[in-house]
């Protein structure tokens, strides 16, 4: 129940140990052609570069900025928790000239904020956290791309903590990339990053690709130089578009995984999985304050699967969690930064957004902070779920 890699769904687990099959094998394309359907549903768009990345997010994250981002172009990261820097850092390293603007932790942007910062800035890409674990916030993105538009700047948002979980339309909102991860609402293990690309934000990759030539007839790469081969984006989509071009060994058990986590979030409907999360995810806020502690930031704009809660004063967090991971085999996450020994955050996501979890959790966290000498309220915690979910009828 920590803020993820969380446990994977049953059926993701079992779908990757089905055999294995070689990458050209006409079984893969369909599997493959199948994966970038079922991912159009999980983010909402009509894309047809709709892919997967092998790799943890990060790789999705590290392959949407260098393939967009030409050294020396202006990159706009408005950063409100750690992921915000992560993506300040790999634009750097992707040679962009970037402009950070920071928000408090616990706080998300305004829509005026970042209007503003466009304009000063006018940049070629916009790199924006959805959902940032390290704090719990959810940026709200509706309403962004019409402010790049009016500056030429494409967007990109990194939403492997809140896709599925949290409502995210790539078309409705204009987001030119976006990436994720499985192992948070997804309900898979790491290890794949799902993507999609806008038209133009294809046209905009595509123009930057080099090899073919180099390759083929053993003239120098022409053109500006995508600084990855293994992240090249305009490679990826040759390999995964109709000239299925060779590029890596595909990760087939990942590829098992990735496409069983869109069809259990399919099958059960983004809307619903969406409100699933939002459900367990209340119960547990409720359940925390029931028991007597305070919620930490902007709780407005908190995703619907981590909640971050103040540890007592006078309570070991780290000690806490370890009786917690010791008697009750639960894990509950620390948190980093100017948060660390201030909040342990709760998930509430994937295959763990279900009742039993929640309430196992509070029952547990109530035993562990009385044997603590913190001062609990007795029952408080499942109670106060109880009720939102007899609310919810
Ligand atoms: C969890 C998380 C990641 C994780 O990246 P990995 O490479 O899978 O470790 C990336 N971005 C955000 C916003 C996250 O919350």
């Amino acid at each position: 129940m920590g803020p993820g890699p969380v446990n994977a769904d049953p059926r993701v687990l079992r779908a990757m140990s089905a055999p294995l099959i070689g990458q050209y094998d006409p079984a893969m394309t369909g599997y493959m052609n199948e994966v970038m359907a079922l991912y159009r549903g999980v983010f909402c768009t009509s894309n047809e570069a709709t892919l997967l990345v092998d790799g943890t997010s990060r790789a999705g994250i590290e392959a949407a900025i260098v393939s967009l981002v030409e050294p020396g172009e202006k990159v706009l990261v408005p950063v409100f928790g750690r992921f915000g820097h992560l993506l300040k850092e790999i634009a750097e390293r992707a040679g962009g000239e970037v402009v950070v603007i920071e928000k408090e932790w616990g706080q998300v942007f305004t829509l005026a904020e970042l209007d503003a910062a466009l304009a000063a800035h006018r940049p070629r890409l916009l790199a924006l956290v959805q959902g940032d674990t390290s704090t719990t916030m959810n940026q709200p993105l509706e309403g962004i791309a019409a402010l790049c538009n009016k500056h030429g700047t494409l967007f990109y948002t990194d939403a492997t903590a809140s896709l599925g979980g949290n409502e995210f339309l790539a078309d409705a909102w204009g987001v030119d990339a976006a990436t994720a991860g499985l192992q948070k609402c997804l309900g898979g293990p790491s290890g794949s990053a799902p993507i999609t690309l806008s038209e133009k934000a294809v046209e905009v990759i595509g123009a930057r690709r080099h090899v073919e030539a180099g390759i083929d007839d053993g003239s120098a790469p022409r053109g500006i130089r995508i600084a990855s081969n293994y992240l090249d984006l305009a490679m990826i989509l040759d390999y995964w578009g109709p000239k299925r071009l060779n590029h890596h060994t595909e990760a087939t058990s990942m590829l098992y995984a990735a496409r069983e986590c869109a069809r259990l979030l399919v099958g059960e409907g983004i809307p619903e999985a969406v409100a699933r999360h939002r459900l367990h995810g209340t119960a547990m806020t409720a359940g925390l304050q029931g028991l007597g502690l305070q919620l930490f930031g902007d709780q407005a704009h908190r995703m619907n699967n981590v909640v971050a809660v103040h540890i007592p004063e006078g309570v070991n967090g780290e000690a806490v969690r370890s009786a917690l991971l010791n008697d009750y085999s639960i894990e509950i996450g620390t948190s980093f930064g100017p948060l660390h020994g201030v909040v342990w955050r709760i998930g509430v996501m994937g295959y763990n957004a279900r009742k039993d979890a929640v309430l196992l959790t509070l029952a547990a966290l109530e035993q562990v902070l009385r044997a603590a000498g913190a001062p609990v309220t007795a029952g408080g915690g499942v109670g106060a779920a109880l009720e939102v979910y007899e609310a919810a009828g």
